[in-house]
C-alpha cells in the first residue's frame, strides 16, 4: 500500500465499520453487519473489489465472493463474474436461495439476476486508474521484469473482508475481491473459496484473508486458523501462527482477521500494511499497520 493511498484505505474501513455497526447496533445479523461493511468497501473504488478492481490480462473485471454464516454453517459464493456491481450481495443470494455453495461465471450472473438482482456492463467495474496500472504491469512483464504479485510482500494486495459477531452470539464472515492485477481470466485466487480466504464456524471461528491467493488456498488458511481456535488457543495468537506458517510453509504473504463467538480477536499481517478496524461495545480502533 503505497504512501498516497493510505488515508483513503483508512476512511474506507472506517466507513464499513460504521455500516457494519449501524447493524449490530440494532440487533441485526452478523450476516448483514459484514454484508453491510463489503458492500461499502465494494462501492469505494480505494479497493480492489467491485467498480476499481485489478484488472485480468484482457483489460476485464472478474470477481470473486464469499459469505458464510457460523450458526448454520450456509455458505454462497460466486467466482469470476463479470457484470455484478456488488458480488458480496450476489454470495449472500446463493447462501440464502439456493442449496448450492457455489457460483461460477455466467450461472452465476443469470442467478443473481434471476434473484431480482441487476446486472451491469463489464466496463462499468473498469477505472482509468486500473487501466493504466495494468498497463504498466505489462510493460514492466514485456521488458523482462520479475512479476510482483508473485515476488513479495511489496505487491499490492487490496481485497476486503469482514467478520462480525451479534448480540444472539453467532459470528460470520464475507470476502470480496477483483483478484490479482493481470491475472490469467478464468483464475480464481482464495477469496471466495471456503475455508481458504475465508470461513465461519460458531464452534470455531470466522476469518478473512487478503494477500497472494495461491499460497492461502494451498494452506486452507483460514479454517487452519479456525481449527487452532477450536482446538484452545486464543484468536490472536491463532491468526499470528497462521501468518507465520504462510510465511514458512510457502513463502507467501497476507493477512488475516479473526473472531470468535466469544468477541476475543486477532489481527495479522506479513505485508508492510493492511489497513484495518474494529469496534466493539468497548470501543474503536483503526490502523494500516498492526
Ligand atoms: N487474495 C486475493 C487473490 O489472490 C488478492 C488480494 O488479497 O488482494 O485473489
Amino acid at each position: 500500500m503505497p504512501d498516497d493511498v493510505l488515508d483513503a484505505h483508512r476512511r474506507g474501513v472506517e466507513k464499513a465499520l460504521a455500516e457494519g455497526w449501524r447493524v449490530l447496533e440494532r440487533g441485526g445479523k452478523a450476516l448483514d453487519a459484514v454484508q453491510a461493511a463489503i458492500i461499502s468497501m465494494e462501492n469505494d473504488e480505494t479497493f480492489d473489489a467491485g467498480r476499481g478492481s485489478f484488472l485480468t490480462r484482457d483489460g476485464r473485471v472478474q470477481l470473486d465472493a464469499l459469505m458464510m454464516d457460523g450458526a448454520t454453517m450456509r455458505a454462497g459464493g460466486v467466482g469470476c463474474v463479470e457484470r455484478i456491481r456488488n458480488p458480496i450481495a450476489a454470495a449472500r443470494l446463493v447462501l440464502d436461495e439456493s442449496p448450492h455453495v457455489y457460483f461460477v461465471g455466467e450461472g452465476a450472473e443469470r442467478f443473481a439476476q434471476e434473484h431480482g438482482m441487476e446486472l451491469c456492463r463489464n466496463e462499468e467495474l473498469v477505472i482509468e486508474r486500473e487501466i493504466k496500472r495494468l498497463r504498466e504491469a505489462q510493460e514492466k512483464e514485456a521488458a523482462g521484469h520479475p512479476d510482483l504479485t508473485f515476488a513479495g510482500p511489496q505487491s499490492s494486495h487490496d481485497t476486503v473482508g469482514a467478520v462480525a459477531l451479534d448480540a444472539n452470539g453467532n459470528i460470520a464472515a464475507g470476502t470480496s475481491t477483483g483478484g490479482t492485477l493481470n491475472k490469467d481470466p478464468g483464475r480464481v485466487g482464495d477469496s471466495s473459496l471456503i475455508g481458504c480466504g475465508c470461513y465461519a464456524d460458531n464452534e470455531s471461528a470466522a476469518a478473512s484473508c487478503t494477500g497472494w491467493g495461491e499460497p492461502i488456498m494451498k494452506l486452507v488458511l483460514a479454517k487452519w486458523a479456525a481449527d487452532r481456535v477450536r482446538e484452545g488457543m486464543a484468536p490472536d495468537a491463532a491468526v499470528k501462527e497462521a501468518i507465520a506458517y504462510l510465511e514458512r510453509r510457502l513463502k507467501g504473504h497476507g493477512g488475516m482477521i479473526l473472531l470468535d463467538s466469544r468477541g476475543r480477536f486477532g489481527i495479522a499481517h506479513n505485508t508492510p500494511r493492511m489497513a484495518w478496524a474494529y469496534k466493539s461495545t468497548q470501543g474503536e480502533r483503526n490502523g494500516i499497520k498492526c
